[in-house]
């Protein structure tokens, strides 16, 4: 069942083909302030209807923040996906979309892995 994840104005909307069954939740400095509740996506699989006000934050440059600049909320991000391990920063890349985004989706739904990048990067 196709899933759309709206911010709050309405400019970002994107599809994902299915309903996350997982999400992430990091205590990194971005990720806490943020609020941003994570489900992974191969960078090709969401579809972008609309971006209309994108921002952008990449302050490392390894990893891309979106959001929107007229309502501010934190919309995608795209980085590599270290979970394949290996040596260096790995060139396959992965799309999180901030599930907080989800319409008429119930996120109690969600068995959430909380991370701790503030201690891990
Ligand atoms: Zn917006």
């Amino acid at each position: 069942m196709t899933m759309i994840a709206t911010c709050h104005c309405g400019g970002t909307r994107i599809e994902l083909p299915d309903a996350p069954t997982h999400a992430t939740s990091c205590t990194c400095t971005f990720c806490t302030k943020t609020g941003g509740l994570w489900a992974y996506y191969p960078p090709d699989v969401p579809k972008i209807v609309s971006d209309a006000h994108r921002g952008e934050y990449a302050p490392s440059g390894l990893n891309q923040h979106y959001f929107c600049a007229n309502c501010g909320c934190t919309t995608y991000g795209i980085s590599p996906d270290w979970e394949l391990g290996g040596e260096g920063v790995p060139e396959k890349r992965k799309f999180a979309i901030n599930v907080r985004l989800l319409d008429d989706f119930d996120l109690k739904s969600l068995t959430v892995e909380e991370i701790d990048g503030r201690n891990l990067w």
